[in-house]
């Protein structure tokens, strides 16, 4: 049975030495209060729920799954949800960054997304129910009429309903241009709905009394394509005029898929059968609409991948420090034993540092994310709100796509610690394995968030984006570069961010005359911009370390230790990124489709 313990002094470490988290806050009227004493005490809270309860339904849940009942088209969660979830709504937990004209408590972004770390670490299909719902929440916020904010948004926001996101069918999951749910106008404002999702998490379960579904289709004179896409919000029961759950709405789970991960989060099929839904926003501009909370909820699929790259990498130390195989190359390590542990083999700690590294830079990129989306909502000044805009924009795609490359790679190097035990269930490691797959594909598969880095992002907007968050990385350099100590972590630094700059004028010229050639290097861009994220927040990592290192604290020296390992070992794949990134369209268009 996998433990975690929510790693609070890392947490803390980032919030309040590397990104000054309160002095942010401080700037921003509606966060103004929120001081390091109540940043720490929700985290130490929260900390306890997610290691004493949530951790421990994680694997009976998984070997579990949810249960799809045929006749009353129902779906039961594993044995502990319902309860944790009471327990979790009972807590305020889901109104914790909520909007306090709704019943939220108002606190910044950046701390709800250290508590969801833990949340994932602890049990990353539980966490997707409310998790979802803070998508739902946001779009609602955002574009909903009075009317439906003020009959949904208070139960969203005290978890008293769950929410959803209905877009994927069938025949189209990237493309929602393809999209076919149809919504017919009704005399009484609303809408008649009628077609098939699929893919559709928590889009049915046991733990609330009502679900809010937010649903994609076209109203019948809506133009071909992405531009003829409205939204939709249909509830499973139609609220009564008391607010409680009234007639049940015609919106069913039509069955549940058998998949490789998350078991214990429903992947629901739903039919609309002429469901009665409610426009939200404008007719057409359903895409847009969604856009609001694309953002949030991409930054929050990477959060999932950080919380199982930390849980995975706490078991497989663990366990290196346990399990007795072979002896040190150097000569016995504990001679009195029968072995050595697994943690005197260099290649043993190349599999640990390299899931501890892309932990720990997740967390930092992550968290200065959230921290900049709090200044996008929130700060006084629209010029630092458009600034913090930017950056969350081009580095939406990174904290998806990047994070969840590496929480994959990590989880897996842990599972490579336990040996042939990483393949057994009851360790748990494999769980994490499977559980961190998805994050890969869902919310815009990554390949698709490198175009979007790429394409949109930088190209479509002539580099001024990038440019902002280079100048960035070049501040901290000039401002480093005289400090000798710092030279190991600022010299690559800056080499790195030269060579992004020449690669992202290089590939704009070619991309002039064929769009291929951005479609080519597209994903291999995106890894060598996220090495470029990471490479600078090591860099302040361990500018903050080195400062404390004196003082004997082996938390900086682990710090520093890591970071070195970083820069030494995982920073210099960026050399054959940009050379294969750098080779062009051709080796990859020339095959003939027939060949294939
Ligand atoms: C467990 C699970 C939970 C999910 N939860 C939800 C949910 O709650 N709500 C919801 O609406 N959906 C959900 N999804 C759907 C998910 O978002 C889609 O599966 C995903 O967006 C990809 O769509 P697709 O499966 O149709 O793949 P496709 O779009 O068919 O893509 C197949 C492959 O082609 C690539 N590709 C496609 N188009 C392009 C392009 N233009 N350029 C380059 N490459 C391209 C993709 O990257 C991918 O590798 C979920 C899926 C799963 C498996």
């Amino acid at each position: 049975m996998p433990s975690y313990r929510a790693p609070l002094r890392d947490m803390q470490f980032l919030l309040h030495e590397v990104l000054a988290t309160e002095s942010v806050l401080a700037e921003l009227p509606a966060h103004a209060g929120t001081d390091r004493a109540t940043l720490d005490a929700v985290l130490e809270e929260g900390a306890k729920f997610c290691e004493q309860l949530l951790q421990s339904l994680n694997l009976p849940g998984d070997a579990e799954g949810c249960h799809y009942d045929r006749e009353t088209r129902s779906v039961t969660t594993p044995a502990g949800f319902v309860a944790a979830y009471t327990q979790y709504r009972d807590a305020g937990w889901p109104t914790l960054s909520a909007d306090p004209d709704f019943g939220g408590q108002g606190l910044p972004y950046v701390l709800n997304t250290a508590f969801f770390e833990m949340g994932n670490s602890a049990n990353q299909a539980w966490l997707m129910y409310p998790g979802l719902t803070h998508g739902a929440y946001e779009c609602l916020h955002a574009h909903g009429s009075d009317e439906l904010k003020a009959a949904y948004l208070p139960k969203l926001v005290t978890g008293e309903w769950l929410g959803t996101m209905c877009l994927t069918e069938p025949h189209c999951g990237t493309d929602l241009g393809l999209l076919r749910s149809k919504a017919t106008p009704r005399d009484d404002g609303s809408y008649a709905i009628s077609g098939s999702k699929i893919f559709i998490s928590a889009g049915e379960h046991d733990l609330t009394p009502n679900i809010v579904h937010l649903v994609l289709a076209r109203l019948p004179d809506a133009p071909e394509g992405s531009k003829g896409i409205s939204l939709f919000l249909v509830p499973k029961f139609i609220p009564a005029a008391d607010g409680t759950p009234g007639e049940r709405n015609a919106i069913f789970c039509a069955g549940i898929e058998h998949k490789m991960g998350i078991h214990a989060n429903a992947t629901c099929q739903l039919v609309l059968e002429d469901a009665r839904g409610w426009l939200i926003g404008e007719p057409n501009r359903g895409l847009q609409a969604m856009f609001v909370m694309m953002n949030a909820a991409r930054v929050a699929v990477g959060v999932q991948s950080l919380g199982l790259g930390e849980v995975a990498y706490q078991n497989a130390a663990a366990y290196a420090k346990d399990r007795r195989q072979g002896r040190a190359l150097a000569g016995p390590a504990e001679p009195d034993q029968p072995a050595d542990t697994l943690l005197v083999h260099p290649d043993v700690r190349r599999q640990l540092l390299t899931a501890r590294a892309y932990t720990e830079g997740a967390r930092a990129l992550l968290y200065w994310t959230a921290l900049q989306i709090d200044i996008e909502h929130h700060h006084p000044d629209e010029d630092a709100r458009k600034q913090a805009a930017d950056l969350v924009a081009l580095l939406t795609p990174v904290c998806k796509a990047f994070v969840t490359d590496n929480g994959f790679i990590a989880t897996t190097q842990a599972q490579q610690v336990f040996g042939g035990h990483g393949y057994i269930h009851e360790w748990g490691v494999e769980q994490f394995v499977r559980d961190a797959r998805i994050n890969m594909i869902y919310e815009g598969t990554n390949g698709v968030q490198a175009l979007d880095l790429l394409g949109r992002k930088v190209l479509g907007d002539m580099g001024t984006r990038l440019r902002k968050f280079g100048d960035l990385v070049k501040s901290f350099i000039e401002e480093e570069g005289v400090n000798e100590a710092m030279q190991e972590f600022v010299n690559p630094l800056a080499d790195l961010a030269g060579k992004v700059e020449k690669m992202t004028m290089e590939i704009a010229m070619k991309a002039m005359g064929n769009r291929d050639e951005a479609g080519a290097a597209a994903s291999d861009y995106l890894r060598i911009v996220g090495h470029l994220t990471f490479a600078w927040l090591f860099a302040r990592m361990a500018k903050v370390a080195l400062a404390k290192a004196d003082g004997g604290d082996p938390f900086y020296a682990a710090k520093l230790a890591t970071a070195r390992f970083y820069f030494a070992r995982l920073l210099p794949e960026t050399a054959g990124l940009i050379r294969a990134g750098r080779s062009g369209a051709d080796n990859l268009m020339a095959l003939d489709a027939a060949l294939f």
